[in-house]
Parts: structure tokens; sequence; C-alpha cells
């Protein structure tokens, strides 16, 4: 390992124990030194795909040679998986086992790995998605993309090749004016930005701001942005980098952020990292998240054993979890009992509803837009 890596990893163990009070470190010494020729996924994996680990390399040159001798090749490959440990996909899904998807475009809300307790876990053997386009793009000098929001106002990925040159000369202005996907007042969240402000000084673009908490945006996805913003700042050289935030379904305050990071010049030796920060309430603190509304309620979070599949698994309430509305009788709107709306209604037309919102719905009522019930 070298010097500058060695820093970077030491003060970033730091943080991480000052932060969440663990010792893990937060990436493997192996992997954070890369082949490139991983980040080739797309053909070459997934024609490997069924094969064992191990058989890989001569399952695949078997396919350049007679298509019966593949077959024979394949065949052994797949009594090995039976006689020794269960290396496909199918097999370990199956066992409840986390396996990264092979490609960026297979990374979603279903397959994220169950929460363990910890701010993140590494995807990918924590290499990134990138292409070799996208590195070739990246090689060309800085930028910083954004993806427009789509029909539910949600942020879609940001990327960039980061440089000095994008980085902020002031500091941060106010941001309490944009009002990200699921946002609620008074539950704790903090406006999160998918490129840190350090990294590209992008202040208050909604394009790349999310609802998250406090364990998401600061304790989870900091140490690594800290990680890419020293490095670049010490050696000018770029990082080519990616927060996806990962929504599920309809939802409106996403399950988390997948994170990527490359060091550019020296093809990921110093930076390369490719993590799943969640975007859950500290499990101290029995918060949990409406993930459809951004509303918060009290429960407990489920902390799998790391390495499971599962994403993240909040108490049986969610998410039909049985509220008392109070319905105007007049309007038919329903809402939280804590709403302002409900204040300013006349006693006789209170009525209460207990059920789930999907129960409010069926009866004819309608969810009032204030409160988001
Ligand atoms: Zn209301």
């Amino acid at each position: 390992m070298n010097k500058r890596l060695c820093t970077l990893w030491i003060s970033l163990v730091m943080t991480l124990c000052l932060v969440t009070g663990c010792v893990m470190p937060p990436v493997e010494e192996e992997t954070s030194q890369p082949d490139l020729t991983l980040i080739e996924t797309d053909s070459s994996h997934q024609a490997d795909e069924a094969a064992p680990s191990g058989q890989t390399e001569e399952g695949s040159q078997a396919g350049e040679t007679a298509a019966s001798q593949d077959e024979a090749a394949g065949e052994a490959a797949t009594s090995q998986t039976e006689s020794e440990e269960p290396a496909s996909s199918q097999d370990a899904a199956a066992d409840g086992v986390y396996v990264s998807p092979e490609t960026y475009e297979d990374f979603n809300a279903d397959t994220i790995p169950a929460f363990a307790g910890k701010t993140y876990a590494v995807i990918h053997d924590n290499v990134p998605y990138f292409t070799e386009e996208e590195i070739r793009e990246a090689l060309e000098g800085p930028y910083e993309d954004y993806s427009p929001l789509d029909d539910l106002g949600r942020c879609g990925r940001a990327m960039g090749s980061l440089g000095v040159s994008l980085m902020p000369q002031g500091s941060r202005g106010d941001i309490s004016q944009i009002h990200p996907s699921g946002w609620q007042r008074g539950c704790g969240y903090e406006r999160s930005h998918l490129i840190a402000f350090q990294l590209a000084g992008e202040n208050d673009n909604q394009q790349n701001l999310v609802t998250g908490t406090h364990f998401f945006n600061n304790d989870g996805m900091r140490p690594f942005e800290e990680m890419v913003g020293d490095y670049v700042r010490e050696f000018q050289t770029l990082v080519l980098y990616r927060v996806t935030p990962v929504f599920s379904g309809d939802e409106l305050v996403c399950r988390g952020a997948l994170m990527e990071a490359w060091s550019l010049e020296d093809e990921g030796e110093d930076i390369c990292y490719c993590i799943f920060v969640y975007n859950v309430f500290d499990p101290s603190e029995h918060t949990l998240i409406d993930y459809r509304t951004g509303r918060t309620y009290e429960g407990e979070l489920q902390i799998a054993e790391e390495g499971m599949a599962g994403g993240i698994v909040q108490s049986e309430k969610e998410p039909g979890e049985i509220h008392t509305y109070i319905v105007n009788k007049r309007s038919l709107i329903f809402h939280y009992p804590d709403c302002e709306g409900v204040e300013k209604m006349s006693d006789k037309n209170k009525m209460e509803f207990t059920g789930t919102r999907d129960d409010a719905l069926d009866a004819g009522y309608q969810p009032c837009p204030a409160c988001n019930p």
C-alpha cells in the first residue's frame, strides 16, 4: 500500500470510529487495488455468471473452442458447484446470502443488502460499476452532471469527474428553501447533498438534494466524501464519482444511496470504492421512516447478519400501518391528528377513522396534501 492511501485510510478509519464507534475498516485492502479488467463487467462477466469462481477462466475460454467442449466444461463446472460450495448467484440467493448485481442498471431497491447495523455495505467487491467509456470521458477533464427530477420530484444519479476546479471557494449558503421529495418538517431530516458541497460547490441545486437522516448524511456518506475531497485537494487530480439515490416503487424518500469513486490517474489505486449507504435513523433512536411519505414513526429497525440479502426491514406495521385519522365529514379529506388542518376544523365536522391509509382511500376519503397521511 502506498503512503497516500495509507494516510487516507487511517484518517477514514479514525473518522468512522469516532462517528459510529465501529472498528471495521471501511475498505478492504485487497479490493482497493482492483484490476481494471474487473470493470469490464458487461460482456465477460455475464458469460461467466453461472460458473463458480475458480472455474470462470476455464469456462469462458472453453466457450471460444467447440460448442460441445463448452458444454462439457459447463457440466464439469456445475457438478463441482454442487459438491463444493454454492457459488452461483441463484444458490446463494436461496440461502439469503447477498449477491451484488453484475451491472449498475440492476442495482435497485430489490438488490440492496440487508441492513446489518452499519451505516453502509460494500457492493460489487468494492469495485465501482463504471464502464470503460465513462472512465475515458472522465479522463478528458472535470465535469458534473445531475439527472432531472422525475415525475414525483425525485432526484436521480449525480455524477462527475471531480477536480479542484469544481470545488467551492466560499462557504455554503442557505438551502432551507429546498424541499426534496419526502421532506417533512420536524422529523429530524437533513437536506443531503448527493455530491457533497465540498466536492463540486453545488449548494441549492434541487437535483442534488435528497431527504436523509443524520445517520445517512453525516455518519454514512461524509467519511467517503471527505476521502475523495482530501485526495483531490492534495494531489490535484481527478476522481470519477457517482452517487445514486435508490428509491423503491413510488416512495418519496430514498432507501439509501450507492456511492462509487475511482481515482483516474492511478486507475483506482488510491481511491476505489463501491458502497451502499442506508438512509435510516440510527437504530438507537427507534425511529422508522415511512418511505412513501417521509413521515416518521416509532419502531424497531431489523438488524440482519452481515452479508445477507433483504434491504431495509422495518417493523411489520409498515407499510400497512394502522392509524387513527381525522376525517372532515364535509370535505371527506383525512388528516393525521396533529395536522394544522385539524386544528382549524370545526368540531362538528371532525370524525375519527381508524385503519390503514389504504382503508381510508377505499372508504372514499382523500389524503390531505399538507400532512400527506
Ligand atoms: Zn392534514
